[in-house]
């Protein structure tokens, strides 16, 4: 499970009919219009995200339960934020939220470099474990609210995780023309997905309608 689950040979397993049917609901129920992320999505196994016994489950339109009182996200949102950020090759994401490394593997089989950082220890290095064989990613522990100086600026972050105003230091360390997809709110578990784009004149903000996400927590997030 280990290196596949990043590696993204999920063509003939078991859950392929599974896989192929949630890329269609995807794309004709909802309206997902990027074919290079449901290609992407059609790749990736999925079911090597998720708790043994939710195996059964990883291919429906459903959030789930991981470890840590966390939640894989639900197929439908890794979509949307994936096509809203609009990710090239040349790109180095930042994630905030790394949760199963789902989402991580997605963002790096359309992206460039990508620096995940998860708040809860076991869930990275669990999501370290199962995406060793992506050469282009790197998790960490620690508060992503603070973002990941060392490596900034980004091109692009993601935040997996509902924040009460968009964290100070992730806008601070995006690049010129760079974009931050992020639910925000100002209750713990109801956001609106937002799109930041940083230009010379300022920020531009656009909004995406309502979503449901585990709250950030830390410095620039919600109190624990
Ligand atoms: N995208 C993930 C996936 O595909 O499994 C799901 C992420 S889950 C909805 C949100 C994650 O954000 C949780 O794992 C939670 O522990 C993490 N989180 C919350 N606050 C954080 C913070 N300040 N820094 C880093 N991770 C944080």
């Amino acid at each position: 499970m280990t290196s596949s689950a990043g590696n993204g040979r999920a063509g003939s397993d078991e859950f392929a009919m599974a896989r192929d049917r949630m890329i269609r609901v995807l794309r004709d129920e909802f309206d997902v219009s990027d074919e290079r992320v449901l290609g992407v999505m059609a790749s990736v196994p999925r079911h090597l995200f998720v708790p043994e016994a939710l195996k059964f489950q990883a291919y429906r339109n459903n959030a789930l339960p991981i470890s840590g009182k966390q939640t894989i996200s639900q197929p439908l949102i890794v979509a949307r934020m994936t096509e809203l950020l609009d990710l090239e090759k040349k790109h180095k994401v930042l994630e905030i939220g790394t949760g199963s490394g789902y989402q991580t593997a997605i963002l790096a089989k359309l992206g460039g470099k990508i620096y995940s950082i998860e708040r809860v220890l076991d869930l990275a290095e669990t999501a370290k474990k199962r995406l060793a064989g992506l050469n282009n990613v790197t998790i960490k522990c620690s508060d992503g609210t603070n973002g990941w100086d060392a490596y900034s600026p980004f091109d692009r972050i993601l935040v997996t995780a509902g924040a009460p105003v968009p964290p100070e230091p992730l806008v601070a360390q995006l690049s010129n023309g760079g974009k931050i997809v992020i639910p925000v709110g100002d209750e713990k578990e109801r956001q609106n997905l937002i799109r930041i784009t940083k230009t010379p004149e300022g920020v531009v903000r656009e909004t995406f309608g309502a979503c449901s996400f585990v709250p950030l927590i830390g410095d620039h997030g919600w109190e624990a």
